[in-house]
């Protein structure tokens, strides 16, 4: 059984309350490219089981398994397998003190482990927050279309902190929608430059106004504050640079 496969498969249907197919696919990356420079070799092991075990089998966060079992999935230097408690037990601290994981309780020997996806872990966060705004500012022009591609859509979203572009709610995968900057009426393109997060509400009302003037009328119905509508009105700005 694996709800990820059955997914790639068509075997079944998406459920609302499960990992996206996409969004597995990003935070696996994440794994390699951000976790692996906070947690070390046989933590990093055991998140990679417990990622498989949790998102990768069922969809979900939560798995019940008796440490031993994890183990089993490992092999040491030596090539043996790790099937006993302890020596999975003694290197769970990394992962618990960097947030990777939550151990509910403990009954009969199994755990109920809540796995926290790479993009929610503290440190690891704040890798990819970093390093996605570097990218920002080093990259170089991309024709590829960002609008339709469901992929690069997620990336856009990220890039943009999950937050609405204008007015800074939180928006959910289910329910953020991509505006253009310069709208496709006026020759605006599917780049992702030209591309920001938005909720539903301020992409409907912005229609085909300008961006930056959408913005402003933001700050003057109070929805953001002067802070918020200067750091905004530079990015914005700081994409609109990038687009030529
Ligand atoms: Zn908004």
């Amino acid at each position: 059984m694996s709800y990820i496969l059955d997914i790639v498969s068509g075997k079944i249907e998406p459920r609302a309350d499960r990992i996206t197919l996409e969004r597995y696919i990003i935070e696996s990356s994440y794994i390699t490219k951000y976790l692996s420079r906070i947690v070390k070799d046989n933590a990093l092991a055991i998140y990679h089981v417990l990622f498989h075990l949790s998102y990768f089998q069922t969809g979900k966060a939560e798995v019940v398994i008796p440490w031993a079992k994890v183990g089993a999935f490992i092999c040491s230097d030596q090539g043996n397998i790790i099937d006993d408690n302890k020596t999975v037990t003694r290197r769970l601290p990394p992962l618990i003190q960097n947030q990777c994981i939550t151990v509910n309780r403990q009954r009969s020997g199994a755990n109920e482990i809540v796995v926290h996806l790479p993009s929610e872990i503290p440190a690891c966060k704040e890798l990819i927050e970093k390093e996605e705004s570097t990218l920002l500012r080093t990259e170089k022009p991309d024709d590829a279309d960002y609008y339709t591609d469901q992929e690069r859509r997620l990336m856009v979203l990220e890039r943009d902190n999950r937050k609405c572009t204008y007015c800074l709610v939180d928006v959910a995968e289910d329910s953020y929608v991509l505006d253009h900057i310069v709208p496709i009426s006026k020759g605006g393109i599917n780049k992702k430059f030209n591309l920001v997060t938005s909720c539903q509400e301020c992409n409907q009302r912005k229609r085909d106004e300008d961006a930056i003037k959408f913005l402003l009328s933001n700050y003057r119905a109070q929805l953001i504050n002067q802070d918020e509508y200067l750091k905004q009105k530079d990015y914005i700005e700081n994409l609109i640079s990038k687009q030529n």
